[in-house]
C-alpha cells in the first residue's frame, strides 16, 4: 500500500501502482467468495480448536489460518522522513532505485539490507553515500566486500541523518557526526532508510513460535508451530520481501491448509 510503481508484479508489462493492485487483489478476492472484514486484530487464541481470531467487535472461529501481517521498515522519525516519503525518501531500492538514474543518493543503516540496497542501487546511480552510525559494519562479510569494492560507494561513518531537505523533493539532507558532533549537508536526490523492519508478530506472542529475531518461525513449506496455521508473506520472509514473494507464500499457505482441512474431515470420517 505503501509503494509507488510497481514494477516486477507479472502480467503487468506497464508499471501498476501499490494501492491499485492491491484494489484489484481484494476484487479478485471478493469474486471469488472471500469476505473481507476491514479491522484490526486483536487478540488470537490458538490453544482453541476451531482456532480464535478477534477483532474489536467480534471473534472469527476458524479451522484453519493463514498469517500474513508482513513487516514494518524502521523509519528514523522525521517529520521531513515522512513528508518527503515517495518523493525521494524510501525504504526499497528494488521498487523505486530505477528512477535515481544518474542521481545521487544515501542510504541510511549498516546491516545486510543496507549492503544489498546500496549494492543495487549503484547500478542506477552516479553515487551512493551510505551514512552507518558507527564506524563498523554490522553485514555479512560476502556483502560488506561487494559494497566496498564498488567504485560508486562510499561510507560516511559515525553519522546519522538529522534532516531531510526539500520541500516537494529530496534535494539533500543533514549529516551529523556522533564523535565530533558536527553537521554538515549531503546534496542528494534519494534517501533510502534501510535499518531493519519490524515484523507484525505482537499479537501471535505465546501462541505460535517466532524465530530469535521475532520473525514467524517456518517449516516445511508454509506450517507454523502450530498445525493448521500457516504463514506467508514478510512476517517470516526477511530476505526477499517483494509483492510478488508475498503472493506465491500466500498461494503455498492456502494449497497447505486445504490440504489440512482435507486431513481433518477424512479423520472425523473415519473415527
Ligand atoms: P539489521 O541487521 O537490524 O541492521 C540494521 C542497521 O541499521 C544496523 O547497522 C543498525 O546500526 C542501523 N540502525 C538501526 N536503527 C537505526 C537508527 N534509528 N538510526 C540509524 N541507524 C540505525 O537489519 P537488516 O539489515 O534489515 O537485516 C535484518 C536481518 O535480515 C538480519 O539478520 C540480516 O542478516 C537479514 N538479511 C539477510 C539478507 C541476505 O542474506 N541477503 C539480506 C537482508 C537482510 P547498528 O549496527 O549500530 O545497530
Amino acid at each position: 500500500m505503501l509503494t509507488s510503481d510497481v514494477e516486477n508484479f507479472p502480467g503487468f508489462p506497464d508499471p501498476v501502482m501499490g494501492p491499485d493492485l492491491i484494489m484489484r487483489m481484494k476484487s479478485q478476492a471478493e469474486r471469488l467468495g472471500a469476505k473481507l472484514i476491514q479491522e484490526d486484530v486483536a487478540k488470537v487464541n490458538f490453544g482453541l480448536y476451531p482456532f480464535e481470531v478477534g477483532t474489536d467487535s467480534e471473534v472469527v472461529r476458524a479451522l484453519s489460518v493463514i498469517i500474513a501481517t508482513g513487516a514494518n521498515p524502521r523509519r528514523l522519525n522525521l517529520e521531513s522522513e515522512m513528508r518527503l516519503m515517495g518523493r525521494g525518501v524510501s525504504n526499497c531500492a528494488v521498487c523505486d532505485g530505477f528512477f535515481f538514474r544518474g542521481k545521487k543518493v544515501a542510504v541510511v543503516g549498516g546491516g545486510d539490507t543496507a549492503m544489498e540496497e546500496a549494492t543495487f542501487l549503484a547500478k542506477f546511480a552516479s553515487s551512493v553515500q551510505v551514512i552507518h552510525r558507527r564506524n563498523d559494519l554490522r553485514a555479512s562479510e560476502a556483502l560488506k566486500r561487494e559494497a566496498h569494492s564498488n567504485p560508486k560507494i562510499s561510507f560516511v561513518w559515525d553519522s546519522i541523518v538529522t534532516d531531510v531537505l526539500g520541500q516537494k523533493r529530496v534535494e539533500g539532507i543533514r549529516v551529523k557526526n556522533v564523535k565530533t558532533e558536527e553537521e554538515g549537508v549531503l546534496q542528494v536526490d534519494g534517501l533510502f532508510v534501510a535499518i531493519g523492519y519490524d515484523p507484525n508478530t505482537e499479537i501471535f506472542k505465546g501462541q505460535v513460535e517466532l524465530d530469535e529475531k521475532g520473525y514467524l518461525a517456518v517449516k516445511n513449506g508454509t506450517e507454523s508451530s502450530v498445525p493448521g496455521i500457516f504463514v506467508a508473506g514478510d512476517v517470516h520472509d526477511f530476505r526477499y520481501r517483494q509483492a510478488i514473494t508475498a503472493a506465491a507464500d500466500g498461494c503455498k499457505a492456502l494449497l497447505d491448509a486445504e490440504k489440512f482441512l482435507k486431513q481433518k474431515l477424512e479423520a472425523q470420517i473415519v473415527t
